[in-house]
């Protein structure tokens, strides 16, 4: 069946919910046994069906299935925020003396965790050149390399790796590939298909979708997936129930809601292209991005967040433009249904490569406003600024 109509199936069994279409809600700790006998089998297997609150509620198992069937994944885990993902994934591969091979455009609190917590407990991280060749990847890995990480396209900066060289070059090497997967989501990158093992989301972007909830979720294959679910578990990680029913209630619109996103996108980097004020547009799906023929071989789809760079400007001409704009909020995360901007400073969280950049770069996401509200929006801002 076609996405948009497992996106509304996937996960779902009202019969065993008095007919209800959603799963229930359910706020819970303690779960009590009937039994001394019930006791000690659900304690011989903690990870299927209730157990503890911590370990999840039915909404959590409902959640999971959706996503898990979405990318074609075994399981999937769910986490307090997106963050808690990455640092899930990421323990689960730790060990004193491991070494990691990090993309250069990650996402910046997943640096500041390699270079922080992980460097602590023993692990170094390596950061490359995201769009690297699979033989120059290959000759960093070691004896000690474990895990692989790729972020396609990087945060802030939209470079796209070539992720299946890249993980075959790993995974000869007996390294596990984890990709942050937020920005395509389960719709646009079929992580499984090109080589990664655990792919994580921040579902506080699109599965949420409507800014007002933090969540993530890791999409394991069958290696990996016990081994992330213990990890996430072992570290306390659970989301609250009302907080995982926001994202799989977010996750059956999404089919409706990523192509406008995409669409709202294309449509701004293609106006902005043409003003005299934007020195460059950052735009995998637009044919001038450097790595688009990878991109137009193993993405489906672009979503909403795309980047451009000014040319050369006063900072209170770019004050005088993002200030007052009406419709683009100026704020962090993005994936919901509004419209934002935010002008970044690449160079401030990457080691391996430098942002080349003439003036300020911004970063926005196109959201489901009609695009041409969106535009004169803009157009205004551009104007202050050349005032
Ligand atoms: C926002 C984001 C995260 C972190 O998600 P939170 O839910 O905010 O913790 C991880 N990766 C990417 C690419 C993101 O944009």
């Amino acid at each position: 069946m076609k996405t948009a109509t497992r996106l509304v199936h996937a996960g779902r069994n009202p019969a065993a919910q008095q007919g209800m279409v959603n799963p229930p809600v359910y706020h819970a700790s303690t779960v009590l046994f009937e039994s001394l006998d019930a006791l000690e089998r659900a304690a011989a297997n903690p990870f299927e069906g209730v157990y503890y609150g911590r370990n999840g509620t039915p909404v959590q198992f409902a959640f999971e299935d959706a996503v898990a069937e979405m990318e074609g994944a075994f399981g999937a885990v769910t986490t307090c925020s997106g963050l808690a993902a990455i640092t899930a994934a990421l323990m689960s591969e730790a060990e004193q003396g491991a070494h990691f091979l990090v993309t250069d455009n990650v996402y910046g609190p997943t640096r500041k965790l390699c270079d922080g917590l992980l460097k602590r407990l023993g692990v170094t991280t390596e950061y490359f050149d995201p769009t690297i060749s699979a033989e120059a990847l290959e000759a960093r890995i070691t004896d000690a390399t474990r895990m692989l990480f790729v972020e396609a396209p990087g945060s802030l900066t939209f470079e796209i790796s070539d992720i299946p060289a890249l993980a075959d070059a790993a995974h000869r090497h007996d390294a596990t590939v984890m990709a942050d997967n937020t920005w395509a989501t389960p719709l646009y990158f079929n992580a499984f298909e090109h080589g990664v093992d655990i792919s994580i989301h921040a579902a506080t972007k699109y599965l949420v979708g409507h800014a007002d909830a933090m969540l993530g979720v890791i999409n394991c294959n069958e290696t990996h997936y016990m081994n992330v679910r213990k990890t996430a578990a072992g570290m306390g990680y659970c989301a609250g129930p009302d907080d995982i029913y926001l994202g799989l209630r977010g996750l059956r619109t999404l089919g409706q809601r990523l192509p406008t996103h995409q669409a709202n996108a294309i449509a701004l980097a293609d106006w902005l292209a043409e003003q005299p004020e934007v020195a460059r547009v950052i735009h995998p799906a637009r044919a001038d991005h450097p790595q688009h023929a990878l991109f137009a071989r193993d993405f489906t789809g672009s979503s909403g967040l795309f980047s451009i760079v000014l040319e050369p400007v006063a900072r209170d001409r770019l004050a005088a433009m993002l200030d007052h704009l009406e419709l683009f909020g100026m704020g962090f995360s993005w994936g919901g249904y509004e419209s934002l901007i935010l002008s970044v400073d690449p160079n401030r969280s990457r080691t391996a490569t430098r942002w080349e950049h003439d003036g300020p770069t911004l970063r926005i996401h196109a959201g489901l406003e009609a695009v041409d509200d969106l535009i004169d929006d803009l157009a205004a801002g551009l104007k202050r600024l050349r005032a």
